[in-house]
């Protein structure tokens, strides 16, 4: 395995996830590679890639594409290249190439010295343009973009030969000698492969190779302007660097033929392409365009908003790489497109964060308890539990003290049959602590508890009572005087439509955009153990959630935490109700 992380995760593992069994059968990729090695087809070599166009932010969906390739490659003793696909210079900036490296990074995998860009090919894919011109198997068309879709034809009706698919090839390796020489203007020439203008499969109806277009490019400069098509350069991209599986999602089956011709015409060496299902989730908009959109039109604070489905969003959220492998683990492959419950990702990431969160205590919206029999300017050093589910995670210690604060929800004045948590008159448990009663409340004018008042029991200290007496509720707290003040910010889906292209005609996704997804919430407290705490930690506050540290907390000098996915597990639900 190529990753050191992931070889631990794939070993260790308490991080197979509900669907252990199912992950155990080799999917239908992995059942080719594993004949691909049993026959020799491929001298027992595997060497996957993965390809991405740098022209926006690596989502969710390229997660499982990326897991999938490096993964595949590291199980079966190969290689997996880290290949940037940048033949289009008008979409590509340098910005987005190091988003990407630093993202796929961040997921576990390393590519090693194996990094490549498609536009470093560029001479030879040109080269080999010119081999296919002299065979007689592509020539310079002149139509214009639009003539070109008029000449192509329909799925019902066959298309019309270009009047210039018969020039010479002295003509056509003049004509592209001086399109690369930059003698024509954008959008006059193509270089066009001479395949079947009646064939059945669009793509193979004298596809495009090349297009003129006078624009700088963020590798290459101004050294070209002519840029290759995806068809004619991925194959290529893929034949150069010895790609045996070069596997892609199931748009690009009609382009496999194609692929195919090409490499033939050139006679060079043919990887197989594979087809499978991209990742589509409920709740979630999953196209680098349409996030672009959401952060250009600021509906978002930017890429890494924690709400984005990118994987700097989901990092900035609060998830860890392990979830989103074992969510790309448990989900598998398949040749089906079909959307993933959203509640399945976070099913996945709070298997990881129970494991893996420390515990900490934190209230949200805080209302203060005095303690009248707890001795004034008394502090006391309680012990906690860091995380029940890892005992290595050790203990920490929590000040306690006559001041606290607890959740204003925790309290009811006149509480309701089903409400077992504090009242007047009731004692509760205080987690780590004591048994308290309550035995006064004290409200402003216009009403509102604006504090409590309890007596505690001495003897239940670290929250059992000696005599065997029960509580029906325990209570997260933070010392008054002790507790820092943070900000907390909770989110919720950015659609609120489970489809959101489900729009009403004439409107388009962000119709559906759900104007309630952050909530900030200022006046928070935490307690001590969160002073040191640096962008990104991961927490659990008892009884709230999963939170991490946003990196605003640097930059602004003071606590800020992002929700990142609550502790009911609507998932475990589902999957309960179905049995
Ligand atoms: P988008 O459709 O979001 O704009 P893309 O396919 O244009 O994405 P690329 O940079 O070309 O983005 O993608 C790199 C690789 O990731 C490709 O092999 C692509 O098939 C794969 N990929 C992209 N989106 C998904 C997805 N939702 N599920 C699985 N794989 C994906
Ligand atoms: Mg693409």
């Amino acid at each position: 395995m190529e990753s050191p992380e992931s070889r631990k995760n794939a070993s260790n593992d308490g991080s197979e996830g509900p669907d252990k069994a199912s992950t155990e059968r080799l999917d239908f990729i992995r059942t080719i590679v594993a004949e691909d090695n049993r026959t020799g087809k491929w001298d027992s070599r595997v060497h996957t890639r993965f390809p991405p166009e740098p022209n926006g932010y690596l989502h969710i969906g390229h997660a499982k594409s990326i897991c999938l390739n490096f993964g595949i490659a590291a199980e079966f003793g190969g290689k997996c290249n880290l290949r940037f696909d940048d033949t289009n210079p008008s979409k590509e900036e340098q910005e987005y190439v190091d988003s990407i490296i630093e993202d796929v990074r961040w997921l576990g995998w390393d590519w090693k010295d194996r990094l490549y860009f498609a536009s470093d090919y560029f001479q030879q894919m040109h080269d080999y343009a010119v081999q296919l011109i002299k065979a007689g198997k592509a020539y310079v068309c002149d139509l214009t973009a639009e003539e070109t879709r008029q000449y192509r034809g329909t799925l019902t009706r066959p298309g019309k030969d270009s009047p210039y698919r018969n020039r010479s090839v002295e003509e056509n390796l003049d004509l592209f000698e001086r399109m690369r020489k930059g003698e024509f203007p954008d959008g006059s020439r193509t270089l066009r492969a001479k395949i079947d203008m009646a064939h059945a499969n669009l793509n193979m109806r004298d596809p495009v190779m090349y297009r003129i277009l006078h624009e700088s490019h963020h590798r290459t400069g101004d050294a070209w302007c002519i840029y290759p098509m995806y068809d004619w350069a991925h194959g290529i991209e893929d034949s150069i660097e010895r790609i045996t599986h070069s596997i892609c999602t199931l748009e690009f089956e009609n382009h496999r033929p194609l692929y195919d011709w090409f490499l033939d015409a050139l006679g060079a060496y043919h990887p197989q392409q594979i087809e499978f299902a991209r990742l589509n989730l409920t709740y979630t908009v999953m196209s680098k365009r349409k996030l672009l959109r959401l952060v250009q039109d600021k509906h978002v604070s930017g890429w890494d908003d924690p709400r984005m489905p990118t994987l700097c969003g989901l990092r900035r959220r609060g998830y860890s790489p392990a979830a989103i492998r074992n969510f790309c683990k448990v989900i598998g492959v398949n040749k089906f497109n079909s959307t993933v419950d959203i509640a399945l990702l976070e099913h996945c990431l709070r298997e990881d964060l129970n494991r893996t969160a420390p515990r900490v205590m934190a209230v949200l919206k805080p209302l203060k308890l005095i303690i009248d029999n707890y001795p004034e300017g008394q502090i006391e050093e309680l012990d906690a539990i860091n995380n029940p589910e890892d005992a290595s995670a050790g203990t920490r210690k929590v000040p306690f003290g006559r001041k606290l604060y607890i959740e204003q929800e925790d309290f009811m004045e006149e509480p309701p049959k089903k409400f077992f948590r504090l009242a007047p008159g009731r004692e509760v448990r205080l987690r780590y602590a004591y048994f308290v009663t309550c035995t006064d409340v004290v409200k402003d004018p216009a009403g509102n508890v604006v504090e409590i008042h309890c007596t505690y029991d001495p003897a239940t200290r670290g929250g059992d009572a000696p005599d065997g007496r029960k509580v029906k509720s325990t209570l997260h707290w933070v010392s008054a005087a002790r507790s820092l003040p943070a900000e907390v910010r909770l989110y919720d889906g950015l659609s609120t439509k489970e489809n959101p292209e489900d729009t009403e005609e004439g409107q388009d996704f962000t119709a559906n955009l759900n104007p309630e997804s952050l909530q900030v919430i200022t006046g928070c407290r935490v307690e001590p153990a969160l002073a040191d705490t640096k962008p990104l930690d991961r927490f659990q506050f008892e009884r709230l959630g999963y939170f991490c540290t946003d990196p605003d907390t640097q930059t602004e000098g003071r606590l800020i935490f992002n929700r990142t996915v609550g502790l009911r597990d609507t998932w475990a639900k589902i999957q309960q109700s179905q049995k």
